[in-house]
């Protein structure tokens, strides 16, 4: 198997969003585990940037990061 099939196979194996930014005017947003861009909505299926497949399951317990 290839390089480049293994990466693409691991987009579609779901990854755990574990962290929430959380910006100054009280907005949070959570991140792509992959890209970490935030993400518009939450529970969304895929990162809108690099295409990762989005596990929620941990969410609940995800780390919230504020910037300042
Ligand atoms: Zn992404």
């Amino acid at each position: 198997m290839s390089i480049s099939v293994e990466k693409a196979v691991t987009y579609r194996i779901p990854i755990s969003v574990t962290e929430i930014l959380k910006f100054s005017n009280g907005y949070v947003f959570p991140v792509c585990p992959r890209c970490r861009i935030t993400l518009e909505r939450e529970y969304q299926s895929y990162c809108d940037r690099c295409g990762q497949c989005l596990d929620w399951n941990d969410f609940e317990n995800a780390k919230v990061v504020e910037l300042k």
